[in-house]
């Protein structure tokens, strides 16, 4: 069977298309290392066929799988993985501590995102949400080192996105398996001028401060490159890094425009974002119809505007 959803890249690296949303929007990516095999993200449940299909082409036995890494618990990322680890007899699930307990007992994700996107929708995104056996679950919190297959793997606690996302270090391709932390940078948006990225401020965690200090944290690492969960492996990380800050700072500024919108504060945080993320492509020299662009930008612009205004209500608060 022909794959056209991985991608291999250097250092037994391979990203693979999950298939949540459209082609090229989430990304799990497999790290392989003399014969041991780790997966970082997994999509959803549909998305394990595919995981499972990449391996069988690629040899690798699925009792070969020590890992599966998820960067945070949002269900594009973990939503599959209590019903991958059926099929991994020897894969341990690593999860930060405060989303740990999420997986195992997975009522509290569900309701959250039903709230989001109503049951029917919920249904058809993510499928089953398969509780995780405690026993096979590892907690990573701050700076932990695992080895695969002696390989280092060293995981950073990142908020900012969420609370419950760490990255991970890989020094043996000078790369970052950065999850959200590192912002969205689709390959259908790259130029001349390379990859365009933008933040995610995703409902419910969203917090700039935090987010400014994990990108730096990340950026301490002088990492090579970033392998992103939306979507793939992205170099020039400083250039990108810059980006990523003016852009946090600008959707923080227009939600504090919105703030005394009242009741169309949504739309306008929606038009607002549109307004500078369309701007920013076209300086980035993005030759897609401006069409086509609101069309890649939607679902994320939705999901933004409703994590900023989650955010403001938090703020107004404190
Ligand atoms: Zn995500």
């Amino acid at each position: 069977m022909p794959q056209t959803y991985s991608q291999d890249l250097p250092h037994g690296i391979t990203t693979i298309d999950t298939g949540y949303c459209r082609p090229g929007f989430d990304a799990s990516h497999l790290l392989v290392e003399k014969g041991q095999a780790a997966l970082v993200d997994v999509g959803t449940a549909f998305s394990v066929p595919r995981l499972l299909q990449v391996l069988e082409t690629k040899g690798i036995a699925r009792e070969a799988v020590r890992y599966v890494m998820v960067t945070h618990v949002h269900l594009d990322h973990a939503g599959g993985a209590g019903s991958l680890l059926r099929y991994l007899p020897n894969a341990q699930l690593v999860a930060h501590p405060r989303g740990a307990p999420h997986l195992i007992d997975p009522a509290k994700l569900i309701a959250g995102a039903t709230a989001v996107y109503g049951e029917e929708r919920f249904n058809a995104l993510y499928g089953e949400i398969v509780p995780v056996a405690a026993e096979r679950v590892i907690t990573a919190p701050d700076n932990l080192e695992l080895r695969l297959n002696g390989r280092p793997l060293l995981f950073l606690d990142t908020p900012g996105h969420a609370r419950h996302h760490y990255c991970i270090y890989d020094a043996a391709s000078r790369g970052m398996f950065s999850g959200d932390t590192f912002g969205l940078s689709y390959r259908d948006f790259d130029s001349e001028k390379g990859p365009f990225i933008f933040p995610t401020t995703t409902p419910v965690q969203f917090d700039p401060k935090a987010l400014h200090a994990s990108i730096e944290r990340l950026l301490s690492f002088n990492p090579a490159r970033m392998y992103l969960t939306h979507y793939g492996c992205v170099e020039i990380v400083p250039r990108l890094a810059d980006e990523l800050h003016v852009m946090i700072d600008a959707f923080v500024g227009l939600a504090r425009e919105a703030a005394a919108e009242g009741e169309d504060r949504h739309a306008m945080l929606v038009a607002g974002l549109n307004r500078l993320l369309l701007s920013a492509l076209q300086a980035h020299d993005c030759g897609l119809p401006q069409a086509r662009m609101r069309e890649l930008l939607a679902v994320d612009v939705e999901l933004n505007a409703q994590g900023l205004e989650i955010w403001l209500n938090k703020s107004a608060e404190t």
